[in-house]
C-alpha cells in the first residue's frame, strides 16, 4: 500500500489520485495499475517538494548572511569632509541632473540620488572616462 502521508500534493494531484481510486474501486482499472499511476505522482511531488526544501534552505541562508556581513558595510558612512568634497564634484560635473518635480540631484551616468550614494562610505563615482583620462576620480580631486 502507497504511504502518500507528508506529501504535500497540488490539487490537479489530488483529483487525479482521487479519479484512479474510483476507477479501482469500479474496475476500470487493475490494482497494480492503481498503484503504479499513483507512484509516479507521489514520485513527482516529493521531487517537488525536495527541490523547495533545497531553495527555501539557500534562501533562510541569504537571509541570516546578508543583515549580518553585508547590511553594516552597506550602510558605513564616509566623513562629513569627504561627504562635501563628494558633494562640490557633483554640484560642478555635466552629469548632474535635477529630477522635475521632487527637485533631486541624480547622477546621470548611475542614476543614483547624489546626497544619498556621497554619504556612502564605498560608494564611487561611476565616470570611468573621467577617471582613465584624468587619472583619479572625479570625487577625489
Ligand atoms: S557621481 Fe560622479 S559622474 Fe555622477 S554627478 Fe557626481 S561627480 Fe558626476
Amino acid at each position: 500500500m502507497l504511504d502518500l502521508t507528508g506529501l504535500q500534493l497540488k490539487r490537479s494531484e489530488l483529483t487525479q489520485v482521487n479519479d484512479l481510486t474510483n476507477a479501482v474501486q469500479t474496475g476500470s482499472i487493475s490494482r497494480g495499475e492503481w498503484e503504479l499511476r499513483v507512484k509516479e505522482i507521489a514520485e513527482s511531488a516529493l521531487h517537488r517538494q525536495r527541490k523547495s526544501q533545497r531553495w527555501n534552505g539557500i534562501r533562510d541562508a541569504l537571509i541570516r548572511f546578508l543583515p549580518d556581513r553585508l547590511l553594516p558595510k552597506f550602510l558605513q558612512l564616509c566623513s562629513r569632509s569627504i561627504y562635501q568634497q563628494r558633494l562640490k564634484a557633483c554640484h560642478s560635473c555635466m552629469h548632474s541632473r535635477v529630477t522635475p518635480g521632487v527637485q533631486i540631484d541624480i547622477c546621470s551616468l548611475c542614476g543614483c540620488a547624489i546626497k544619498l550614494k556621497a554619504k556612502l562610505k564605498w560608494a564611487s563615482c561611476p565616470d570611468k572616462e573621467y577617471t582613465e583620462t584624468k587619472g583619479t576620480s572625479r570625487w577625489i580631486e
